[in-house]
């Protein structure tokens, strides 16, 4: 690590103590931009990395609810407004039991670059709560999330704050939520994105972060003159972005052979094909059944639950050229890493935030495989909230085509800016450096601009 590397994390350790993943996030983006700072001493002068690392404000509460046995309930609700130097805070809800402070501060870090590359004016934020909705019925989910939002109303909106979805919050949530929005503050305006479609939800924007990796990975794989016809693809997770991303690989002439959720995973070598995936769908959106289902109404599928024994996970263990991590952060490690190369894989784009530990991230670049971050291979997800709010702002719905092309614009223009901001530093073929460095910038450029707030 550099002195000013160093000095960095030290000063940022001591101030967010027992918060890893916000270390980690924090910690990689430092490492890219060193080589800014030292080129430009108007960021150091002003202490750009500091303040950016710095909420602008955290906002966490209490979510009392009363369970189906009449039993009372208490969560712990959070909303993290990062940075809005170019636009309102941006950013979804996690409703996940691993869900604490220094989560949410490494999501809404994140977020801030990542909303910056979209090219779309958004600012950063993330929130969430530990509340666990799995095995919940959907009149605990209404009543807990009537509860986080009668507290986050007072927070959010549509020039404010605009949360969406994230891990454990889909279509479902959303619909509880802008409810009782609705019914407390009396407005209906596009203070949620992930909407339903028939009150002012954007076509694609469900699709849109699985799609997003995918368009990421064809455009990486297009500097090699390649494209994903024919190519085996890992996929993990089997929530909303792994769905959208087995559609879109399967439109790319890619072939799926694995997903998973946190009880384990299926290994389907004759691939995921299209009615595979509609099973899926339904296991998964409307049964919320479990993985394994899959393997006893596929025969062709092998499922593997989740050994905690073991120190690597098999998933990873598979023949391929390409893999989609999208579960959850650190479900990479330095193993995991070190088999997906030995296994082939020459391509890893990241549906989920910051799959991939440290040492597994080190190992890609320096064998300079085509790796796309999660800040900038699943940020399909926001732009297409983005979007959303556009067309909510003018009171227009965009067909599925014109939603589609702008995603695909946009995930295009996200890979330019990586490739040229790695170039004109020195680093070419370098997504990280570069994903960090153009998301950096403009975010920075427009805090000075803006004076010490
Ligand atoms: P989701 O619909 O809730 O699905 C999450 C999937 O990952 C489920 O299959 C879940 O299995 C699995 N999973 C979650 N936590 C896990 C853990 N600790 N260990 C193993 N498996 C785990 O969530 P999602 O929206 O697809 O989000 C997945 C990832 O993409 C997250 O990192 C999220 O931050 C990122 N992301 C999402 C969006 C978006 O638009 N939704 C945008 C950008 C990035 P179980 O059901 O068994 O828990």
């Amino acid at each position: 690590m550099s002195a000013f590397v160093d000095e960095y994390m030290a000063k940022l350790k001591a101030k967010n103590p027992n918060e890893p993943e916000f270390h980690q996030a924090a910690m990689e983006v430092a490492e890219s931009l060193e080589v800014v700072i030292a080129k430009n001493p108007k960021y150091s002068d002003h202490k750009i990395l500091e303040r950016i690392s710095e909420p602008e404000r955290v906002i966490m509460f209490r979510v009392p609810w009363v369970d189906d046995k009449g039993e009372v309930q208490i969560n712990r609700g959070f909303r993290i407004e990062m940075n809005s130097a170019i636009g309102p805070y941006k950013g979804g809800l996690r409703f996940h039991p691993t869900v604490y402070l220094g989560l949410l501060k490494f999501l809404a870090f994140e977020q801030v670059f990542k909303n910056s590359l979209t090219t779309l004016p958004m600012g950063g934020g993330k929130g969430g709560s530990d509340f666990d909705p799995k095995g919940k019925s959907d009149l605990e989910v209404m009543k807990f999330c009537q509860s986080f939002m009668t507290e986050l109303c007072r927070h959010i909106g549509q020039f404010t704050d605009v949360p969406a979805g994230d891990i454990g919050v889909g279509g479902r949530e959303i619909g509880f939520m802008f409810g009782q929005y609705k019914r407390v503050r009396n407005e209906f305006v596009g203070v949620l994105t992930g909407k339903g479609l028939n009150w002012g939800g954007s076509l694609i924007r469900p699709e849109a972060t699985g799609y997003g990796a995918v368009y990421f990975a064809a455009e990486m794989l297009t500097t090699r003159g390649e494209t994903l016809e024919g190519k085996t693809c890992l996929v993990s997770g089997s929530g909303n972005v792994a769905q959208y991303a087995i559609e879109k690989i399967l439109d790319l002439g890619g072939k799926p052979v694995t997903c998973s959720d946190s009880g384990g995973y299926i290994f389907d070598e004759a691939g995921i094909d299209r009615d595979k995936l509609a099973f899926l769908l339904e296991l998964k959106n409307v049964k919320r059944g479990r993985i394994s289902e899959y393997a006893d109404k596929f025969k062709s599928a092998v499922y593997t639950p989740v050994d905690k024994a073991k120190d690597f996970n098999p998933l990873w263990d598979h023949k391929a050229e390409c893999a989609f991590p999208s579960a959850t952060q650190n479900e990479i490690n330095a193993k995991d890493a070190a088999n997906l190369l030995k296994n082939g894989v020459y391509l890893v784009s990241e549906g989920s935030n910051m799959p991939t530990v440290p040492e597994g991230v080190n190992l890609f670049v320096d064998k300079g495989i085509l790796y796309g971050p999660g800040k900038a291979a699943n940020a399909g997800g926001v732009a297409t909230s983005g979007l959303e709010m556009s067309q909510n702002s003018l009171r227009l719905s965009w067909t599925r085509e014109e939603v589609d092309a702008r995603l695909h614009g946009i995930m295009k223009a996200i890979h330019r800016q990586c490739v040229e901001a790695s170039e004109a530093y020195g680093m070419k073929g370098n997504y990280v450096a570069g994903a960090n460095i153009a998301g950096f910038v403009k975010v920075a450029d427009s805090m000075l601009d803006q004076g010490l707030v």
